[in-house]
């Protein structure tokens, strides 16, 4: 019989452990503050989703979807024809090449997955990828999962410019391509950039791309390029694929998002794209995975993109994301607290240096033994009663003094959320020393 102290026992006996991939005690961090918003009654800026209803149009292509009887069995693991046309005509113009819809596309189940198939068909166990920090926590555990190793390189705020006292510009937040250099080794295998950037809001430009795909050819490394967020782009900042440079189409995927391009998170498409040499792979570990997408709202989303051209339905919803960040930033203004300015994806980075947390404030054991940026969050959902994110999640424990002074807001919300959090964050004023 199992003795009692054993961490897996129960009273029925020993409990079967989990394995390495899935191991960690902490509970994650999104779990964690949506259960605080619940309990503190909190406005969640938090994790990253549309606080607002998808377009019309969108659903009914969906819906209609959903009653076609040519999509209610198997789609081919590669996906839909009609979703591969249409994507292999829209990335032919932006990409600046002719796309082949039969071996050139892929669709996935959200670009989450797209991320884990290019991790698996390009790492074994103990390979290496390079992430830039801050990076979307997904890339660590999609890592785990295939038992490959995170090398991390922080994207850094340009010397003279101080994040602590001023609003900076995302541009402002720049990669030293002599450090990436100084993290490859003979197990580096790929190397991945997210354009435009969560959570920094940083769009690259060709220049500090081709600066990357020098280092990328220079380490034969696989590229892989998260754009899920190539729609959102603001303010005329046009995204460039690296995928678009000389010779980087060979050694490329690019992961994209239907969930970011249209507004419908849930229905979880994306897709990927690359050269045939590196899709059949990816394909390979796709099939695996999951087999195939959903076949409805791969029509779904072939529709809705169809109807979206035809609409304007991109250069309005950049318009009207422009127009939730100017409102989320005018409320932090009022605050006076610096930010960065991001010029694309639907995050801000605001800097919390100025706010002093009263001595003495009590934290939950859970939040206790967790960094200052976590405590810094928990203070802003009971205190303020707003949710935002701690930016260590996106950090390596070596790099992680590195974000302790920033809180991740999502302005993809409606104009009531963010005129209600942007109300209540005025309470801050009086945390902040002059
Ligand atoms: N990459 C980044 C940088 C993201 O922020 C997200 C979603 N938060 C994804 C990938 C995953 O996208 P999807 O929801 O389509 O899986």
């Amino acid at each position: 019989m199992a003795s009692s102290s054993h961490p897996c026992s129960s009273p029925l006996g020993s409990l079967p452990v989990g394995s390495e991939r899935v191991s960690g005690s902490n509970m994650d961090v999104w779990t964690l503050f949506n259960q605080l918003t619940q309990k503190h009654e909190a406005v969640n800026l938090g994790q990253g989703f549309m606080g607002f209803p998808a377009p019309d149009f969108v659903k009914q292509a969906g819906s209609a979807a959903v009653l076609d009887e040519s999509c209610t069995q198997y789609a081919p693991p590669r996906g839909k024809p009609e979703l591969r046309a249409q994507l292999a005509k829209d990335y032919s113009a932006y990409l600046g090449r002719t796309i082949d819809p039969e071996q050139e596309v892929v669709v996935t189940a959200g670009g989450n997955e797209g991320l884990l198939c290019v991790f698996s068909a390009f790492m074994n166990p103990g390979d290496e990828a390079i992430l830039m920090e801050p990076a979307f926590d997904q890339y660590i555990m999609n890592l785990k999962m295939i038992h490959g190793v995170p090398k991390f390189v922080p994207l850094r705020v340009k010397d003279g410019v101080d994040a602590s006292r001023q609003i900076v510009s995302a541009d402002d937040w720049v990669l030293d391509l002599d450090a990436v250099r100084a993290k490859i080794t003979p197990r580096t295998k790929v190397l991945v950039l997210n354009t435009p950037h969560n959570p920094i809001g940083k769009v690259f430009t060709k220049e500090e791309l081709e600066g990357i795909a020098e280092i990328a050819k220079e380490h034969n490394l696989l590229v892989l390029s998260d754009e899920v967020y190539d729609r959102l782009t603001y303010e005329g900042r046009p995204h460039v694929s690296i995928a678009s440079l000389p010779g980087m189409w060979e050694r490329t995927v690019v992961a994209c998002s239907a969930g970011k391009a249209l507004g419908v998170t849930g229905w979880r498409i994306g897709w990927m794209l690359g050269a045939p040499e590196l899709i059949t792979l990816c394909l390979r570990a796709h099939t695996r995975y999951v087999f195939t997408v959903n076949s409805p709202m791969q029509i779904g989303v072939t529709h809705a993109l169809q109807y979206a051209h035809a609409n304007g339905f991109f250069q309005k919803q950049q318009q009207e994301y422009l127009a939730r960040r100017n409102r989320f930033l005018r409320a932090i203004d009022a605050v006076g607290l610096p930010y960065t300015v991001p010029h694309g994806s639907y995050f801000v980075l605001v800097n919390t240096s100025p706010i002093r947390i009263p001595d003495g404030y009590e934290f939950p054991p859970e939040i206790a033994q967790r960094d200052y940026c976590y405590k810094m969050c928990y203070f802003f959902t009971k205190e303020i009663g707003v949710t935002g994110i701690p930016p260590s999640e996106f950090y390596s424990e070596e790099n992680a003094a590195l974000g302790q002074n920033f809180i991740r807001f999502s302005f993809a919300k409606s104009d009531e959320t963010l005129d209600q959090a942007g109300e209540r964050l005025q309470k801050l004023k009086k945390f902040i020393s002059a």
